[in-house]
């Protein structure tokens, strides 16, 4: 049977979508590319003329938002406004009529919205304000304090009136060489020794908003003030958009009014000093410090005493000696200080002190320490999980686990007004492969007759014979637990679109007194969040079953593959990891048949049947028309062939041991690989080991068009642009074959990933980076993350929907995939690792009774080859008080979307743009509930949700990241990696990517099992008399203080002292005694959580290297001038009063 390769994949899949439409001029907003408009792709890789231009009938751009688009944007029912958008279909109810159009992937970074808040008339019939504990902090020269109010869920860090302050730093002991800044670079103003923010909150009214006073200026340097401040104006000189917010030093005068507490002039030398405390260093050495020049004085020591009795540590700062507070309520509780405590000098001047703003560690432990425990159970609607940084069980009753999908709010506004208005995009992050841990699979259900787990990271498979999966007759929804059955179960009724669908007989049964039917907990599709159903041919490609699939291995061979080792280590390791490929549960063997070619200017391909008795190499020089020249004895089965893959293998290294090529071709090398896989009928994937820029003569050939000049020009956007469509074109052949692909890069130079990376990109494969790749560097990176590869869980010729019940829909995906319509998602492959995340947009007005339902259905083909549906299903509550959305978002989720959209982003627009369109969402956001769900307060009070206190920290991480504000060590080809890469995380690993961990290694008891509690990534809370490890899921950093004790230099790295530890080392000595034994076990622990190994790197104080380090070190400011956290929080409050006012 010949393979169509425009044919579509599953029409069943979407039913009441138009045929396909095979490839046309696809018109794929959601995916970045350069223009190539001639080609095929062109609205693939080009900007989509709606994407980068003014949509056509003049909608103001927006950030991404969740709001509907406006009327005037909706088409009309059938009509395709956007023609390049393909024929959209109407899937999920008859009441929407207009075709959705994919706004936000098709605006542009245009100028900012007017403020949402500015709108009159927008306020919310809201109850009496809740009270909640109100922080008042001050930035910069001003106080921290706080006092009891009441405020709506909120945490309310103000800068009030300095009558209402108290006074907030700890102070710390000045031990150390870092114990304290000299005296002269501490501004005065930042002496105050309260910690307001470390009061212990009030118990009966956990405190629900943060507010913090801002500082007088648009960041903490205060000598740049040069006027009195109004009491609680802090920003309202400022201008409206700096360009660069951090880099400048504010000098505007201050509003006459202002309230200071001292006189202009005096705050840095003024007041009374207090005793060095951790706080006034920062403030005043802040740039020093940046600038490592402020030599042994650095930040304070973790191990501080609080002033205050019954102050809570923050921070996860070790143990100061006073009493413990009480167990905090509320996990996001902002401490509120209790000012009468404070001495009056206390509460009277005072600067930002860094405890008192929010602490993702304090965050990430306290929903540890209250929702740890317990298990979550997805009973019920709407519910919020816990953070992905805690260790939880999932009890699936009815709602997919948090593992699987992960939303950016569990509560979604009524109507498109109030989403606008609010700004908080309305996202799932889809994980729809997710390898659950063995104790969650198999909770609820016993498997009923013909079910069971298939593996261990699979839900259950249901099996509904030939008939195929129940789904509904309109919008084809699949069977699940919200659908209703009616008239004593004779009929059901879908929850997505209302439509009533008969029961057919054979799986009609009878309902009991409640309506439900009595064998709901029998079967996974009427009880379970997620489940899988057998397909059937009807959901086949040319309805036919698949083949299993086969994995071609393909190994560049020129010099430098073979000069560096790479060669001969692949090789020898394939020989063993061949019998580990994926295999469907309970089979003694893989079905997956394996197949090889090696590669320079020219291919060699290989014949390893198994009745030869040496393999063959045949040569394809003509790499213009590739073919595959071999069809029978290329993709064998590993066990029958094994001795003639093994021949091969050890043959390859010899044959390339003197070649002298260096030249390599790289677009002929996917193409042969995805024509063998046609030529076979069947799925797969490719593993390419690829070393150099492809510049030999042949279709794909590249040059090197790198330039660093181009860097914050409007040009910068051609870095991530591919410099040819014909890989967009390959790919796109690849999708319709089903051939993932995979890349692993060994570069010496740039080789340009913007370019190579869009197959993989397109086929939902993933690209591996080992720069300057050396055998005894980097061997065990490179063969954990190929292990790892080859084994994992992968789906093959897939394609995901995502239904939504009536009201909002699918509107905007992100991840490794390819789109030729607007509604599904095509993946070559789909790996356990690999998200999508989606966006949702109002299309009418939702139903605080019915909620908001999705439903995501991934059809694919299983490692054996069976035909498959997982599905999940996941309700999600409405709300009409813009409270309740504020209440049940999820900042880490917002933070995973807003980083892909932003990254999609520097695709089509200028990357000043884009940050500057991800401040002005996150100011939106926060204004929009400062306006609508906070308590009146002091108009010079920053007041965060709860829920959202850490947006700002988190965001100014995505802002200073590399890809969005290079430093100068910061290669194009490390951008474009980073890009394609965080394109596809998961939440948690976004979390961890953008604020990296930082753990005291040398603080916990050496006996102690448990990981060391993580402080904050700031340079300041680096004590030079310990070791801490920083990792962020790819990266993995100890760093040694200088002042480290001998015996712990020696118990670690077994050489003396400090300066005999090398720098740079890569390995720790393998030594027998405790310390040692933990450091590396905990080492150990952190590379099995994460999807890709990390490389050590030791670091020493004050060594060159630190500055690698200190990149990661986010609160702070970057080199690269990205913002310090203080000094973004103080931004945003700036933008959020400007859209108040
Ligand atoms: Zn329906």
């Amino acid at each position: 049977m010949s393979v169509n390769q425009s044919a579509p994949p599953v029409p069943p899949f979407g039913q009441n979508q138009p045929v396909y439409p095979g490839y046309h001029p696809a018109s794929y907003g959601g995916q970045p590319g350069p223009a190539v408009p001639a080609s095929p792709y062109g609205a693939y890789n080009g900007p989509v003329p709606g994407y980068q231009q003014t949509p056509p009938q003049g909608v103001p751009r927006a950030p991404p938002s969740s709001g509907a688009p406006p009327a005037s944007m909706q088409a009309p029912c059938g009509q395709t406004t956007y023609g390049q958008f393909g024929q959209g279909d109407i899937q999920n109810g008859p009441s929407s009529t207009a075709q959705m159009q994919r706004l936000q992937g098709s605006q542009q970074f245009g100028p900012p919205l007017a403020p949402v808040v500015s709108q009159p008339a927008v306020l919310q019939p809201y109850g009496p304000p809740p009270t909640s504990t109100q922080v008042t902090a001050q930035l910069a020269g001003m106080q921290i304090s706080g006092a009891v109010s009441h405020a709506p869920p909120s945490s309310v860090l103000g800068y009030g009136p300095p009558t209402s302050l108290a006074s907030a730093s700890g102070s710390f002991p000045n031990s150390g060489p870092y114990g304290s800044y000299p005296q002269s670079q501490a501004p005065p103003l930042s002496q105050a020794q309260g910690h307001p923010g470390v009061q212990p909150p009030l118990r009966s009214a956990p405190p629900l908003a943060s507010s913090f006073t801002s500082p007088a200026s648009g960041g903490p340097r205060m000598p740049s003030m040069t006027g009195p401040l109004p009491p609680g104006q802090g920003f309202g000189s400022l201008p409206v958009s700096q360009p660069n917010h951090v880099s400048s030093t504010p000098s505007h005068a201050l509003p006459p009014g202002t309230q200071m507490t001292g006189p202009p002039g005096t705050q840095m030398t003024g007041p009374p000093v207090p005793p060095p405390s951790m706080h006034s260093p920062q403030q005043a050495g802040y740039q020093l410090q940046q600038n490592g020049s402020f030599g042994p004085a650095r930040g304070p020591q973790p191990n501080y005493e609080s002033p205050y009795p019954g102050a809570p540590t923050f921070g996860s700062q070790p143990g100061p000696p006073q009493p413990l507070p009480p167990k905090r309520l509320d996990p996001d509780a902002i401490p509120s200080p209790q000012l009468n405590e404070l001495p009056p000098q206390q509460r009277a001047r005072h600067r930002i002190d860094p405890d008192a703003i929010p602490s993702p560690i304090q965050v990430i432990e306290d929903d540890r320490n209250n929702r740890g425990s317990e298990p979550f159970v997805t009973g019920v609607r709407g519910q919020v999980p816990p953070l992905v940084t805690t260790n939880f069980l999932v009890k699936d009753q009815g709602n997919a686990s948090p593992r699987y999908i992960r939303c950016t709010s569990y509560n979604i506004p009524c109507t498109s007004d109030m989403a606008k208005q609010a700004q908080v995009p309305l996202a799932a992050v889809i994980k729809p492969l997710a390898r659950l841990p063995p104790e969650e699979t198999g909770l609820l259900c016993t498997p009923a007759p013909g079910t069971g787990p298939v593996d261990q990271a699979s839900p259950y498979v249901v099996d509904h014979g030939e008939a195929g999966p129940l789904r509904c007759n309109r919008c084809k929804a699949y069977m699940c637990p919200l659908m209703t059955f009616i008239e004593g179960g004779r009929r059901f009724q879908c929850s997505f679109c209302s439509c009533v669908n008969d029961v057919p007989p054979q799986y009609f049964q009878h309902l009991d007194h409640t309506g439900k039917r009595v064998d709901a907990y029998d079967r996974p599709e009427l009880s379970l969040g997620s489940y899988e159903f057998l397909a059937t041919v009807d959901y086949c490609k040319n309805n036919k079953f698949p083949s299993p699939p086969a994995f071609i291995f393909m190994i560049d061979v020129s010099y430098n593959a073979i000069r560096t080792g790479l060669v001969r280590l692949l090789c020898e390791e394939l020989k063993s990891l061949l019998d580990y490929l994926p295999r469907e549960g309970g089979a003694e063997e893989s079905a997956i048949r394996v197949g090889f070619v090696t590669y320079n200017k020219v291919l060699h391909f290989y014949n390893v049947k198994s009745s030869l008795a040496q393999p063959q190499m045949m040569v394809v020089s003509d790499v213009a028309d590739m073919f595959v020249p071999l069809l029978d004895g290329f993709l064998v089965n590993v066990r029958e062939s094994r001795a003639v893959i093994t021949s091969l293998l050890d043959k390859i290294p010899e044959m390339f041991a003197d070649t002298r090529e260096t030249e390599t071709v790289f677009a002929p090398v996917i193409q042969a690989g995805m024509e063998a896989l046609k030529a076979a009928e069947c799925a797969g994937k490719l593993f390419l080991f690829h070393t150099s820029l492809p510049i030999a003569e042949a279709p794909g050939k590249l040059k090197n068009r790198d330039d660093r000049k181009l860097i914050n020009t409007d040009k910068e956007k051609t870095l991530f642009q591919p410099q040819t469509g014909t890989y967009q074109t390959l790919a796109k052949d690849c999708v319709a074959q089903g051939c993932c692909v995979d890349l692993f890069l060994f570069p010496n130079q740039y080789v340009d990933v913007a370019t190579l990376s869009v197959v993989p990109q397109l086929t939902g494969g993933s690209v591996y980076k080992y720069a300057c790749f050396q055998v005894e560097n980097d061997q065990e990176r490179f063969l954990s993350d190929l292990r790892r590869d080859v084994q994992k869980v992968v789906g093959f010729d897939a394609v995901m929907r995502v239904r939504t019940s009536t009201g909002i829909r699918a509107v905007d995906f992100f991840g490794a995939f390819y789109m030729s319509n607007t509604t599904d998602v095509e993946l070559a492959g789909l790996d356990e690792d690999k998200t999508v995340a989606v966006e949702f947009k109002h299309d009418d007005r939702l139903s605080e009774e019915s909620g908001a339902l999705l439903q995501c259905a991934l059809l694919y083909t299983s490692c054996a080859g069976q035909r498959r549906l997982r599905i999940h299903n996941l309700a999600l509550n409405c709300c009409t008080q813009l409270a309740d959305l504020y209440r049940n978002c999820e900042t880490d989720t917002l933070i995973n979307y807003m980083a892909k959209f932003a990254y999609r982003g520097v695709v089509n627009s200028p990357v000043k743009t884009v940050r500057d369109t991800l401040i002005t969402q996150c100011a939106q956001i926060l204004a929009c509930y400062r306006k609508n769900c906070a308590s009146p307060s002091s108009a010079g009070q920053l007041i965060l949700p709860e829920c959202m206190k850490l947006l700002p920290v988190y965001l100014n991480c995505v802002l200073k990241s590399d890809v969005l504000q290079p430093g100068a060590e910061v290669t194009t080809d490390d951008r474009a990696y980073v890009r394609q890469l965080v394109s596809s995380m998961d939440v948690a690993e976004t979390n961890v990517f953008f604020y990296p961990r930082l753990l005291p290694l040398t603080k916990s008891p050496i006996d102690s099992t448990s990981e060391p509690p993580a402080v904050r990534a700031s340079e300041e809370r680096l004590s030079s008399g310990d070791i801490y490890l920083l990792e962020n899921g790819l990266n993995l950093f100890v760093w040694v203080g200088a002042s480290v004790q001998q015996g712990v230099v020696q118990s670690l790295f077994n050489v003396s002292s400090f300066s005999q530890i090398t720098s740079g080392l890569s390995v720790l000595p393998v030594l027998d005694n405790p310390l040692s034994r933990k450091v590396r076990g905990l080492i150990d622990s952190l590379r099995a959580q994460r999807m890709r190994y990390m490389k050590l790197i030791v670091v020493k104080q004050e060594d060159k290297l630190e500055m690698l380090f200190k990149h990661f070190l986010v609160e702070d400011k970057s080199l690269s001038g990205g913002a310090s956290y203080v000094d973004f929080l103080c931004h945003m409050h700036k933008e959020i009063r400007q859209l108040l006012s």
